[in-house]
């Protein structure tokens, strides 16, 4: 089973501190940022680290890990010209980021209208796309299912298949199955996860799914919210994530983590990181109620 969580990257070490931070949650996988999710401010590949990395990767065994595009990049803006230049020319930066850092996968959320609606968004996000795929492009992009909040793009299997449908290096993009935001966007994977298997399947194809979020949701069916909640204390729970987790057909791709920090309860700047517990949790196949409190005396 291939199991870790996003991992940050920061300070002296950068990447081989994400690196050493997966290890320590008993990862076999993770997923990074290349910098700040909300910025486009970038430290250069040289100041990354990048070798001493890839020695700790092979030392502890990991082999595969996914790289997350920052959330500013919003290809669908068909209003602004300068959001979606920026959009552009930063995606094409991180495409060869993700490259160099080792990665074959660059998750990235496909885009938002921001209000004028779906066709004019979708047309940006396939013309974005197009100006950055080529036949020689090294990293595949995986396009996240996303929760349906506000004007997101890509809130159902079959808007992520119509942005398949006008790019034309489609060979070259994939699909991140988030489980929060695909309930959260209205499919049963509690009560009828064939079905929407099945689905996607007929849709874009299972074999496009390269990556798969594990997250539960703090919302119930089609909320449309995408607020994260740990493994198990969620809408979702503990066995429908499981039998998306043991889904043989996702058996070789990476599961990855974004369940939130546990906050203190005493301090409300203190938080703590749910991965190594939720990990082995996974791992021994029973919930544990009282995961939390184990994470806050630790
Ligand atoms: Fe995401
Ligand atoms: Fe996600
Ligand atoms: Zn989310």
């Amino acid at each position: 089973m291939l199991l870790g969580s996003h991992v940050g990257m920061s300070g002296k070490d950068m990447f081989a501190g994400s690196v050493k931070e997966a290890l320590s949650y008993g990862a076999n996988t993770f997923m990074v940022y290349t910098g700040a999710p909300q910025n486009t401010r970038r430290k250069s590949l040289k100041d990354l680290n990048i070798e001493k990395a890839h020695e700790l990767m092979k030392e502890g065994g990991i082999e595969t890990f996914v790289v997350h595009a920052p959330y500013i990049i919003n290809l669908g803006n068909p209003v602004n010209a300068d959001t979606y230049k920026l959009a552009v020319e930063f995606l094409e930066i991180e495409l060869s980021r993700t490259a160099a850092m080792g990665s074959d996968t660059l998750i990235l959320h496909p885009g938002s209208h921001v209000g004028e609606g779906f066709d004019a968004g979708l047309k940006k996000i396939i013309s974005g796309l197009n100006s950055v795929l080529t036949a020689d492009t090294p990293v595949n992009i995986a396009l996240e299912t996303m929760a349906g909040k506000g004007s997101e793009i890509g809130r159902s299997f079959e808007e992520l298949a119509k942005i398949y449908d006008g790019v034309k290096y489609n060979d070259k993009l994939r699909i991140c199955f988030d489980t929060c935001h695909v309930n959260d966007a209205g499919y049963d994977i509690v009560n009828r996860l064939d079905d929407v298997m099945a689905e996607i399947d007929s849709v874009i194809g299972l074999k496009n799914v390269a990556v798969v979020h594990v997250n539960d949701s703090k919302n119930e069916r089609s909320a449309h919210k995408d607020r994260h909640e740990n493994i198990g204390f969620g809408t979702i729970g503990f066995d429908a994530l499981m039998r998306i987790i043991n889904y043989a057909p996702f058996e070789n791709i990476p599961k990855i983590l974004e369940t939130p920090y546990v906050p203190s309860p005493d301090d409300s700047k203190k938080s703590f990181a749910p991965y190594k517990y939720e990990i082995a949790m996974i791992k021994s196949g029973v919930f544990d109620p009282l995961l939390k409190e184990k994470i806050l005396q630790a």
